[in-house]
């Protein structure tokens, strides 16, 4: 089971993917939690991806796929994942297509959680992560309308994606997301 939360930086992607993940016994892979710890163990991957991270620009494709690759592999992941973060260019979706072909998996959802850009610049402000200054949160939704927004319309054709509202409780957002894979 391969499920894709959807969404620009902010709209609660980490925090539901790893409830998710719990309640449906899957693993879960968050890409800037992968680049975030690979920068903080100064990992070749992470000497490579830092001053991307550090600008709120995306990795480059090809880092991208290496980090989504040694994980994917991991044992943990034969079940399926939830994918959060990942994929974020169509050039990442076309490699996750490729890569899950190969495995015999399938992608069941993606998950769409959206919430309006004032609610997630003040909501990434008072989380305070490096990236989250004001100027870089301005870039990375800047980054996510014109590079990873598009990705809707192609699973969209798919017949793959479902949108939620992302504001409220935790457990209330849980409960759609949860609705939306039914
Ligand atoms: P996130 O924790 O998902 O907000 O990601 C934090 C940062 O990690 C992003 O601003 C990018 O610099 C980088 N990143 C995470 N996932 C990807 C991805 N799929 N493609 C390119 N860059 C990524």
């Amino acid at each position: 089971m391969i499920i894709i939360l959807f969404g620009a930086p902010g709209v609660g992607k980490g925090t539901q993917a790893v409830i998710l993940a719990e309640k449906l016994g899957v693993a879960h892979l968050s890409t800037g939690d992968a680049f975030r710890a690979a920068i903080k163990s100064q990992t070749p991957v992470g000497q490579l991806a830092k001053e991307y991270v550090d600008a709120g620009k995306l990795v480059p494709d090809h880092i991208v796929a290496l980090i989504v690759e040694e994980a994917m592999s991991a044992k943990a992941f034969a079940n399926g994942c939830i994918l959060d973060g990942f994929p974020r260019t169509k050039a990442q979706a076309e490699a996750l297509e490729t890569m899950l072909e190969s495995t015999g998996q399938e992608i069941n959802s993606v998950v769409n959680i959206n919430v309006d850009d004032s609610t997630i610049i003040t909501r990434l402000l008072q989380r305070g992560r490096a990236d989250d200054a004001e100027d870089i949160i301005r870039h990375r939704l800047t980054v996510y309308t014109d590079e990873t927004a598009p990705l809707l319309q192609f699973y969209a054709d798919k017949g793959l994606l479902t949108s939620v509202d992302g504001i409220g409780e935790v457990e209330t957002v849980n409960q759609r997301i949860l609705d939306a894979l039914r």
